[in-house]
C-alpha cells in the first residue's frame, strides 16, 4: 500500500480484508475495520468525523494512516444541470470529473490517472503530458465529493475522464472491487462502464475477469492509416488485433462492447470510414457511439458536418451496426475532458 512523505498508509485504497488483516495486527477487534471501511465508503475526510470511535482510536489511525480526498478547487454548472469539477488532491495535483443528470440518474464521468502517456492528437488530456496514477483512492474520492458537494446519489459510473483506465490497471481494479462493494458505495458493475483507446494485453486479461461492467473502447478510425496518424498506442496494437481482443471479449463476457467514434471533419468521417467500419465490425456483439469531435487547440480538428453524420448513421445501420449520436452534455462549460484544467493551469483551450 503506497505511503505519503510522512510514512502513512493509504487508508481509503485498502479493500474490507486488507483493513481487517490490518486491524487484527494491530490488536484491533475485526468489527472495527467494518466500522471504519464504512465511514471511508461516506467519504469522511478526517478519523475525528468517525463518532463511534473513541478518542484513543481515532488518534491512533490518524498517526498510522491518511485518509486522501478529493477537494472541489473550481466548479461550473451548465445550464442542462451538468456539473463539471476541478479536483485538488492532497498532493496539490489536479483532476476533472463530470456529474451528468439524465432521467434515469445520475452519473459522473471520472479521471483515472493525472494526465495521459497515450498521446492521442485530438484529445486535450493527451496533448498535456502525463504526471501520475491515481490511487483507488482518489479515484473513488472523486465520487464521493461531487455526490457529497451536490447532495445526489449518484447511480452510474463512467471511467472515460483524464488517463487511461487500463495504463492504471491495479489501482482501477481495486477501485471498482471497493466502490461495487455492499458495505461501501454500492455502485455495482453492470452501473459502470470502463473506456480504453485499446491496451490489448489488458483486455484480454479484463476478459478472464467477467466483470459485468460495460467496456467502451476508443476506436476512432476504421483503418490503420487513419488510426496510427491520431492515435499512436495503434502502432503497438493495430486496428486488426484490437478488434480480436474485442471479439475475444465479448465472447468471454457476453457482454456487448461499446466502440466510440469521434467524428473529425475530413479525417474519418467519409462513406469509405463509414463502410469499412461496418465491414469489420460485421458480427460482433457491438454498439458504436458517434461522438462529434471536440475543437482542441494545437489539434486543427473541427466536428464533422451534420450531414455526415447522418450519412454515418445510415450506412452503419443498414449494415446492422448498432449506432447512436452521444448527447453533448455541458457543452457551454468545457465539459471533455482536460479542458478545466488546461485552463486552470495557464492553458489556452477552445470550448468543445
Ligand atoms: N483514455 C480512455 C478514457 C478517457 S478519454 C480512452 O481514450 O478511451 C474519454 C473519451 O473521450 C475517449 O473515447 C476519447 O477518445 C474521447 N475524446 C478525447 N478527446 C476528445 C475530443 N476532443 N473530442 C471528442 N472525444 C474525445
Ligand atoms: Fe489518453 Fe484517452 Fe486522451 Fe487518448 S483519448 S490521450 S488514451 S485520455
Amino acid at each position: 500500500m503506497n505511503q505519503n512523505f510522512l510514512g502513512k498508509l493509504d487508508i481509503k485504497s485498502m479493500t474490507p480484508g486488507e483493513l481487517e488483516a490490518e486491524f487484527l495486527e494491530m490488536g484491533l477487534p475485526k468489527y472495527r475495520a467494518a466500522q471504519v471501511f464504512r465511514w471511508l465508503a461516506r467519504g469522511v475526510g478526517d478519523f475525528s468525523q468517525m463518532s463511534d470511535l473513541s478518542k484513543e482510536l481515532r488518534e491512533q489511525l490518524r498517526a498510522r494512516y491518511e485518509i486522501k480526498s478529493a477537494a472541489v478547487e473550481l466548479k461550473r454548472v451548465s445550464k442542462d444541470g451538468t456539473v463539471k469539477y476541478l479536483f485538488r488532491m492532497n498532493d496539490g495535483e489536479f483532476v476533472e470529473s463530470v456529474l451528468m443528470r439524465y432521467r434515469h440518474g445520475t452519473s459522473i464521468c471520472i479521471s483515472t490517472q493525472v494526465g495521459c502517456k497515450m498521446g492521442c492528437d485530438f484529445c486535450a488530456t493527451g496533448r498535456s503530458g502525463f504526471s501520475r496514477n491515481l490511487t483507488a483512492s482518489e479515484i473513488l474520492s472523486q465520487v464521493q465529493a461531487a455526490s457529497l458537494d451536490e447532495g445526489v446519489r449518484i447511480s452510474n459510473i463512467v471511467l472515460m475522464g483524464m488517463g487511461e483506465p487500463l495504463d492504471n490497471y491495479d489501482n482501477v481494479l481495486r477501485f471498482l472491487e471497493l466502490v461495487s462493494d455492499p458495505n461501501g458505495m454500492d455502485i455495482g458493475m453492470r452501473h459502470i462502464s470502463l473506456s480504453t483507446c485499446g491496451l490489448v494485453d489488458k483486455i484480454y486479461d479484463l476478459a478472464e475477469r467477467k466483470l459485468q461492467l460495460t467496456l467502451s473502447v476508443s476506436l476512432h478510425a476504421p483503418n490503420d492509416a487513419i488510426r496510427n496518424r491520431t492515435m499512436p498506442v495503434n502502432r503497438r496494437w493495430n486496428v486488426e488485433a484490437l478488434l480480436k481482443a474485442c471479439r475475444h471479449y465479448a465472447k468471454a463476457t457476453g457482454r456487448r462492447i461499446s466502440f466510440e467514434y469521434a467524428m473529425i471533419r475530413g479525417v474519418n468521417d467519409s462513406d469509405a470510414c463509414a463502410l469499412e467500419l461496418a465491414d469489420r465490425l460485421k458480427g460482433m456483439l457491438a454498439h458504436v457511439n458517434l461522438i462529434p469531435v471536440n475543437a482542441v487547440e494545437g489539434a486543427g480538428y473541427r466536428k464533422s458536418q451534420r450531414e455526415r453524420q447522418q450519412r454515418f448513421i445510415e450506412i452503419l445501420s443498414s449494415r446492422g451496426i448498432a449506432c447512436t449520436v452521444r448527447r453533448t452534455l455541458g457543452s457551454d462549460i468545457e465539459a471533455s475532458c482536460g479542458q478545466l484544467k488546461r485552463r486552470h493551469e495557464g492553458g489556452n483551450e477552445n470550448a468543445g
